[in-house]
């Protein structure tokens, strides 16, 4: 078995990303997103599903795999891909600064996009008013909006789930979206020439995986709290890399450092999906942004440093050009910054690149489904770059996961917790959106 012939087997394999495609693609009287029992935001069938309209959905699911990078310009860094522009940056804007997840250049660039006539709005990921752990897509189309979409949400979000909706309305937007979110756009533009139209900027962030909402849950009830007495709930912003934030109903506020959160030995469960991912710094965006660490002794390290400093990568001549207008536009401030140094920075990444291959023979050598990557370059950093130990530990690694049966999520058709969809804009929201059954 090469790739997942259904979504059921995508999702049952620990293959779904939870973009939210499917539902866009299927409709949400086929298909829709929600919390499954492993906490991941996952399709649920909510009607009957042809085979005809299921094979469309695949068509665009990164469960079966990711397209070849963008074709830009300039040479092919092994690891990470091509890199026409590469800058270390922030919003110039001191507001966006402090409350972004690093520099708040995504954010910067959103404002820019809306700013400049460019699109109508932003498609991201903002936190739900009635349930401050929930992820909802939203269409912002002002500076205010567009704020409140900032900073980092280690927990499930679809944010695919909206597209569909907003493609028929003919809006033109941008997307902002994890590096797999927009590699699975960019498969939907294969079948869909709106989105060519439409969508002219995809940005996106550096990505090491995403958790589910009970390691959310975790942090918060190691704080002393539970889940249901918290009023707000931030994982980073407002510093960098600024501390996790709880307050409660009752006014009660806990604080404590990004270490703290993820590096003092909590469990956190991140979806299988990351751990054979491909692509953490999004080659298929046109521009994506990710943490500029301070380095101490050759590591990065994550302590408070103050205003946060962003890597600005340029994937494709638009995007390229999107950050040079936006910094000649006064939203952003940019300095050199090289290929080596992001090497040397997120190694963790590289890491990651080297040991997938590894991790696809294991699933292939048990005859379980895996997605395809052509094109990012998988097989040259398993045999020539990974060291023996590194491709063990991949290996073997992988094979525990699966014999014990690790990597199993349960069946499309298990009940869900039904998300919502909210467009930021009143007019948009109609009485199906905002009532689920
Ligand atoms: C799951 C996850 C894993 C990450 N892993 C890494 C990593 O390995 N290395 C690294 O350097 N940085 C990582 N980051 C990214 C980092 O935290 C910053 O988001 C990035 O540096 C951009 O900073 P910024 O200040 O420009 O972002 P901001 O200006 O704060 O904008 C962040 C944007 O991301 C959107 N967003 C937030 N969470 C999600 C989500 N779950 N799904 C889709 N969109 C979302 C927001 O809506 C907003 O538009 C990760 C972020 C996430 C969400």
């Amino acid at each position: 078995m090469a790739q997942a012939s259904t979504i059921d087997e995508v999702v049952t394999n620990g293959l779904c990303s939870g973009c939210g495609a499917c539902e866009s693609i299927a409709g949400r009287d086929k298909l829709r997103m929600g919390l499954s029992p492993e906490g991941f935001m996952r399709p649920r069938l909510a009607g009957h599903l042809d085979r005809e309209t299921e094979a469309r959905a695949l068509a665009a699911c990164t469960g079966r795999g990711l397209p070849p990078p963008v074709f830009g310009p300039g040479p092919v860094q092994r690891m990470f891909g091509r890199i026409p522009r590469i800058t270390r940056g922030h919003a110039r804007d001191p507001d966006t600064r402090f409350r972004a997840a690093t520099g708040g250049v995504l954010t910067a660039l959103a404002t820019f996009l809306v700013e400049s006539g460019r699109v109508e709005g932003v498609l991201q990921i903002g936190v739900s008013p009635k349930d401050p752990f929930r992820n909802e897509p939203r269409l912002n189309r002002t500076r205010s909006d567009i704020l409140a979409s900032a900073a980092s949400r280690y927990g499930p979000a679809a944010p695919l789930k909206a597209i569909g909706a907003l493609l028929d309305e003919a809006l033109r937007f941008a997307v902002v979206g994890k590096p797999c979110d927009i590699a699975a756009l960019r498969k939907m533009a294969a079948t869909d020439p709106r989105i060519d139209r439409q969508v002219p900027y995809m940005l996106a962030m550096f990505c090491g995986g995403c958790p589910n909402i009970d390691s959310t849950h975790r942090i918060v009830r190691s704080l002393g709290e539970e889940p249901e007495d918290v009023a707000e709930f931030r994982y980073r912003g407002h510093g960098w890399p600024g501390p996790t934030y709880v307050r409660t109903h009752k006014g009660g506020e806990h604080r404590q450092s990004y270490d703290q959160t993820w590096f003092s030995g909590m469990h956190y469960e991140l979806m299988f999906r990351c751990k054979i991912c491909v692509d953490g710094l999004g080659e298929h965006a046109d521009v994506v942004a990710g943490d500029c660490w301070v380095m101490e002794d050759g590591k990065p390290s994550h302590r408070e440093a103050g205003d946060g400093w962003n890597i600005n990568l340029g994937r494709t001549l638009r995007g390229s050009k999107l950050l040079e207008d936006a910094s000649a536009a006064g939203y952003l401030h940019e300095e050199p910054f090289s290929v080596a140094e992001l090497v040397a920075m997120h190694q963790d990444h590289a890491l990651k690149k080297r040991s997938v291959f590894w991790r696809l023979v294991g699933l292939a050598l048990t005859g379980r489904p895996r997605p395809g990557y052509p094109g990012h370059r998988v097989v040259r950093a398993g045999l020539l770059e990974a060291s023996p130990r590194e491709a063990w530990a991949a290996f073997s690694g992988v094979l525990v996961r699966l014999f014990g049966r690790r990597n199993r999520e349960s069946a499309i058709s298990a009940p869900s917790d039904y998300d919502t969809i909210t467009a930021n804009d009143p007019d948009k929201i109609t009485e199906e959106d905002i009532t689920c059954p």
